[in-house]
């Protein structure tokens, strides 16, 4: 397997290092009606590790034998400039671009951990637990925070969501990660998940598209 690169949507590298993907939980309230989850005032982040990343296309892998593997379908953002308690300013002027990104969860691993109290670690940053899409340039999108995005599964529609409902929109939340986490170029933001999580099946076949932006076709090997 060729190591993880970032690329543009025309396939070229993106000159950029592959780093650390720091992610947000709980930040469209209609997922979180769906897992009923607990929630607080404060942000959930968590971090998958740079050799969590894969490419999206032409398809990627899932785990074996560890329970469901769910979807979570996510506006990705590629973190272009160093970014340390940084303002919304500062975080417009870091962001590369954007693409959308799978967020795997080994569900029922996770829901193990999360009843003896331990981290997910292991549920969320496995090898290849994260594929991500070729970026499309900032410049190149107008309305990040107004964008439709949806994810098929074998033609159907699973995931239908609008970057609009997001509870901390984008450079809010990446502000506040990096009052945490120093994010450095080459990092990944993931914004969260709408409804619709569910398992993937090995020969399962996938569209996710971003409004006008990106269509993508992949499958689970
Ligand atoms: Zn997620």
């Amino acid at each position: 397997m060729t190591p993880y690169q970032h690329l543009a949507t025309d396939g070229s590298t993106i000159a950029l290092p592959v780093g650390k993907v720091v992610c947000i939980g709980q930040n469209y309230q209609d997922h979180i009606a769906e897992m009923q989850s607990k929630t607080a005032p404060q942000a959930l982040f968590f971090i998958k590790p740079s050799t969590s990343l894969c490419a999206l296309t032409p398809g990627f892998s899932i785990p074996a034998q560890q329970g469901a593997v769910h979807n979570e379908t996510e506006l990705a953002v590629l973190i272009g400039k160093p970014l340390k308690q940084a303002d919304y300013a500062q975080v417009h002027d870091a962001i590369w671009g954007y693409s959308l990104a799978l967020d795997l969860t080994l569900r029922d691993v996770q829901a193990e951990l999360k009843k003896l109290g331990r981290p997910w670690e292991i549920a969320k940053g496995f090898d290849g637990a994260c594929p991500v899409g070729p970026f499309i340039s900032k410049e190149q999108v107008q309305h990040p925070q107004q964008l439709e995005f949806r994810l098929t599964v074998n033609g159907q529609l699973r995931q239908d969501g609008n970057t609009a409902n997001m509870i901390r929109g984008i450079h809010q939340l990446i502000s506040e990660m990096s009052q945490h986490f120093t994010l450095l170029p080459g990092d990944i933001v993931l914004t969260g998940t709408p409804a619709g999580v569910g398992p993937l099946q090995s020969g399962d076949t996938l569209e996710l598209q971003l409004a006008d932006l990106l269509r993508l076709s992949t499958k689970v090997n």
